[in-house]
């Protein structure tokens, strides 16, 4: 299978499935995969980890654009989809941490922070063919990507799925903080002046609701093989 997508944007809310269906499309394709979230995830901990104010715009930006972070492909088989190492420590799980999720909306909003981190992602982004996920990849990183999915789901069912994640993995979860927590970052994200999570207009718009993960891949893979 020879597709003629080359370049393929996935953005979507938190826990509408973009990373596991990402990671699963650029498995079947044979093309890179990079989720963007870690990368504002990890200089949100880098600000936390040097003791900075999250609140203090100038600081975070600094961390930001000098920043040595590396996104490579996993080592390990434990669930990680890359390694993610920062001032070379191996961080992939440390930035899944609640404290990073809490403060990672905040610090993403940042303009210098999103300059920063847009250029990296496009630079990744000429390494080759490539599915990159994240919330303004089809509007700001690759407005030129040859096909843009906008995954979606209600803010009910994305809390769902987050809580019964948390739960099988031996986590305690409160689904009604978790429900609570999606909802700021939704909001977050999507009021921001800078790039905002928002479908683009050329996005083909999915909503998963009533559909199961691999329903979603079925569909999405179906539509990039019959246009190869
Ligand atoms: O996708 P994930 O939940 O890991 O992303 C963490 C946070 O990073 C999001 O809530 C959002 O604030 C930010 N983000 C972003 N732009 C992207 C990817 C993630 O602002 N392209």
């Amino acid at each position: 299978m020879k597709p003629k997508y080359k370049t393929i944007a996935l953005d979507g809310p938190a826990a509408s499935g973009k990373s596991t269906l990402g990671e699963r499309l650029a498995d079947t394709l044979g093309y890179i995969y990079l989720d963007t979230g870690v990368m504002y995830r990890a200089v949100t901990l880098a600000a936390l980890k040097a003791g900075i104010d999250i609140n203090n715009e100038i600081l975070v930006t600094t961390i930001a654009e000098n920043m040595d972070l590396d996104v490579r492909a996993p080592s390990k088989a434990d669930g990680r989809s890359n390694d993610i190492i920062l001032a070379g420590q191996d961080v992939t799980w440390e930035i899944r941490q609640p404290n990073v999720e809490s403060n990672v909306s905040q610090v993403s909003a940042y303009r210098g922070v999103r300059v920063a981190m847009t250029a990296k992602q496009r630079e990744i982004g000429k390494r080759g063919q490539i599915v990159m996920v994240g919330r303004d990849i089809g509007t700001v990183v690759l407005p030129d990507a040859d096909l843009k999915i906008y995954l979606d789901a209600s803010v009910e069912e994305r809390a769902k799925r987050r809580f019964l994640e948390l739960v099988n993995r031996g986590k305690d979860a409160v689904f009604e903080t978790i429900m609570i927590d999606m909802q700021r970052r939704d909001q977050i994200d999507s009021t921001r002046s800078i790039a905002p999570l928002k479908p683009a207009v050329d996005a083909k718009i999915v909503n998963s609701d009533q559909m199961t993960i691999d329903e979603v891949y079925q569909y999405i893979l179906e539509m990039i093989v019959s246009k190869k």
